[in-house]
Parts: C-alpha cells; structure tokens; sequence
C-alpha cells in the first residue's frame, strides 16, 4: 500500500480532480465486519465502509442507517473505503471523488 489517489474516472467531471486527505500511513484494522450501529438494531445494511483514519465500520449511503457518513459528520475523518475484500477503491467525503490505491500522479 502506497496511499490513495483519485481515480481519474471518478467523482464529478468538473471538478477539480484533487484531495489532500488520503491517508498515506498503513490503514488502520478494522473494528469489526458488521455495522455495530445496525447490528445493535437488528437492521440490515447494503455495503459496508471502512475509516481509513480510525477503523471504524458503517453501512454505505445505499443502507437505511448510512452509518459511515453519520461517522464523518460525527468525525470528520474525510476518507472511508469499501470493506468488501475485493473493493480497491475510496471515497473522500469532503472532495466527493472516488479514489484508488496507487502513489499520487501529477500527470
Ligand atoms: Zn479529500
Ligand atoms: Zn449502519
Ligand atoms: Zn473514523
């Protein structure tokens, strides 16, 4: 893992292709392999996203709950990535761009 960059076919297409949040250290562990929000309730979730900044697990924006935004408006920590194993990609809440795994590209 070398860090995150923005995926070139992702996000908005006028937008200014950038974010200066994308987590260069090694990712943190995941708290867990459910959303313990939804679990707690007995809810069920569509996919699920994992803080690239503390670990922590939440069902996707699709899912009743959208528990990984709650986390960032509770947070702040601006970059979740999908926890399902074969997902290689990121989102940046702040700059709304999908980002990918990949040193930065200044071409
Ligand atoms: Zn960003
Ligand atoms: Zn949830
Ligand atoms: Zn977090």
């Amino acid at each position: 893992m070398t860090g995150w960059t923005v995926r070139p076919d992702g996000g908005r297409p006028q937008a200014a292709r950038r974010c200066e949040h994308t987590p260069v250290d090694e990712p943190p562990v995941p708290r867990g392999a459910v959303c313990a929000e939804c679990s707690a309730r007995g809810r069920c979730w569509v996919s699920l996203r994992m803080c690239l900044t503390c670990g922590h697990v939440g069902c996707c924006d699709s899912s009743p709950g959208a528990h990984a935004h709650a986390h960032y408006e509770e947070t702040g920590h601006p970059v979740m990535r999908s926890a399902a194993p074969h997902d290689e990609w990121a989102w940046c809440y702040v700059d709304e761009v999908f980002l990918q795994p990949g040193p930065a590209d200044d071409g």
